[in-house]
């Protein structure tokens, strides 16, 4: 066990012992290498760095009650970058590879793996870039597979809070039929720009509008938004969202628990309809909303009205964790236990 004050880890980078590459060179995969250094040699005329190829996957391995390492649902994460990379052209990574890589990287960095009760996890980061050359516009012929971890703390370090948000139509993240639906970093770039005004302006994050008809509420700056009301919970339908496998996680949850799921359209004034509200995501499970303003029309639309987490986002919350951490049953078999 490393030497690091779990309590006060935020999420950000925290250099670990080792990460693990693997190279697609003259159609095919090579074996999963080993390395112990933070940077990566490149051609710079790599297609990662001018065209965009790119893609990343986000998951945790959490260390639970027993002491056993479990790897949340990391197949679907597997098959997201699957279809992020067929998205971008990239070549997609067997499922052997990934797998082996994920187990290989955490068993390597075993004693960063936060202790359990600290709320801490840690944090694995596969990347997926065209490393060929190209001057002209084409997709690579190599690309690099390679996965990270870092520890982080818990997100809610003051208890599970609810944020306010910002409601924008002046910017968009994704085109109508664009790359919203994958998670490749051109989608971040476009979203950087309302997301820092935000923050600058007091705000967790921008909830962006639909881009085509600005009618409709759709992702939630990187996480997916719902909304709870009349033993619903009701989360949108659409192309340009991210398909975030905590929201997937919680939609099974909360048929569980005896809510109704909804996936549809939400029509931006309904925002004054829901008793709960939040956005979910790997990183926080979920941020509850207190507030929504509407940057154009300054109308606000106040969700939590006691400054606390609603009852069913607190109930899909502990469950959710509850798994993770194995206290509570994995009935639906999402964790892996890691063997390390
Ligand atoms: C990664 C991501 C999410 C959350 O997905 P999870 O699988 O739950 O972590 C939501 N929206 C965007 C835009 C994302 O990139």
């Amino acid at each position: 066990m490393k030497n690091i004050d779990w309590k006060n880890l935020s999420f950000g980078y925290v250099k670990t012992d080792y990460n693990v590459r693997c190279y697609y060179r003259n159609g095919e995969w090579g074996k999963i290498e080993t390395s112990s250094s933070e940077h990566i040699p490149m051609h710079m005329a790599a297609t990662c760095l001018h065209y965009g190829q790119e893609a990343f996957e986000g998951m945790k391995a959490y260390r639970g009650k027993d002491g056993q390492v479990r790897l949340f649902r990391w197949e679907e994460n597997c098959k997201r970058l699957e279809r992020s990379a067929e998205a971008i052209m990239m070549q997609p990574v067997p499922m052997e590879i990934f797998r082996d890589a994920c187990f290989k990287v955490i068993a390597l960095n075993k004693d960063y793996i936060p202790p359990y009760g600290t709320g801490g996890s840690l944090y694995i980061r596969p990347l997926l870039i065209g490393t060929g050359a190209k001057v002209g516009v084409s997709p690579a012929d190599e690309y690099l597979f390679i996965i990270f971890v870092t520890p982080v703390g818990p997100y809610f370090k003051e208890g599970f809070k609810p944020v306010k948000m910002q409601l924008a139509r002046d910017y968009d993240r994704a085109a109508p039929l664009g790359t919203g639906h994958v998670k490749v970093g051109g989608n971040y770039a476009a979203s950087l720009r309302a997301g820092v005004r935000a923050h600058k302006e007091g705000y967790a994050a921008t909830i962006f509008a639909d881009a085509k008809t600005k009618q409709y509420i759709d992702e939630a700056g990187p996480a997916n938004f719902f909304g709870i009301k009349n033993g619903k919970y009701i989360t949108p339908d659409s192309h340009t969202i991210l398909p975030s496998i905590t929201n997937m996680s919680l939609r099974e949850l909360a048929k569980d628990v005896g809510l109704v799921v909804e996936n549809r359209n939400i029509p931006i004034e309904e925002l004054a309809t829901f008793e709960e509200a939040g956005a979910c995501g790997t990183a926080a499970v979920i941020s509850p909303i207190e507030v929504i303003h509407d940057r154009e029309t300054g109308k606000v639309y106040q969700i939590s009205k006691n400054g606390e987490p609603g009852p069913w986002s607190q109930k899909l919350y502990n469950y959710l964790t509850g798994i993770q951490f194995g206290e509570v049953e994995d009935k639906f078999n999402w964790c892996t236990v890691v063997p390390c």
